[in-house]
């Protein structure tokens, strides 16, 4: 099973779609493995955005990033990174299509409600980055028959 990164992002939190983020990824079907609310800071942005640190806007999206608390997910599921991408929508949530999550609840590129990880190996290098091992819970899930096939688990 794939595991992905979601950040609801400040505006998410102090917008109350808290719950409407995470319920959409549940009735889909994902799992939750993890998850903890942190205060992000600098050093850890510069990181996570460094393919954005020369651009005009970096420190907009910076201050943006730490202007209130986030909430870090670990979704798990079939295909989970290329869905939950799919769920979240175009980056320019102006130009999001409805029925995602930033084309239904917001209308700006930087303000856009999630972040969440672009392929399977950057969300390897994501969760390393904001999990550690005794972050995650084990359980079973006893509906996995009745969300998949066989072979899909
Ligand atoms: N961003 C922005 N202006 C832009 C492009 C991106 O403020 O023109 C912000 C936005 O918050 C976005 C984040 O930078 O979510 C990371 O950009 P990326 O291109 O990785 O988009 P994402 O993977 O979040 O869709
Ligand atoms: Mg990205």
């Amino acid at each position: 099973m794939e595991r992905t990164l979601v950040i609801l992002k400040p505006g998410c939190l102090q917008r109350g779609l808290i719950g409407e983020v995470i319920s959409r990824f549940e009735k889909r079907g994902l799992k939750l493995v993890a998850m903890k609310m942190v205060q992000l800071d600098e050093e850890i942005l510069k990181v996570h955005y460094a393919h954005l640190l020369d651009r005009t806007f970096f420190p907009w999206l910076r201050d943006g990033m730490m202007a209130a608390p986030v909430i870090l997910c670990c979704w798990e599921g079939y295909s989970a990174v290329q869905v939950v991408r799919d769920m979240a929508g175009a980056t320019k949530a102006s130009k999001a299509v409805p029925g995602t999550i930033r084309g239904d609840y917001s209308l700006s590129a930087q303000e856009n409600i999630v972040h969440t990880s672009d392929s399977l190996e950057n969300a390897e290098i994501e969760l390393k980055r904001f999990f550690v091992e005794s972050d995650y819970c084990e359980y079973k899930s006893p509906l996995d028959p009745f969300k998949y096939a066989p072979d899909e688990y």
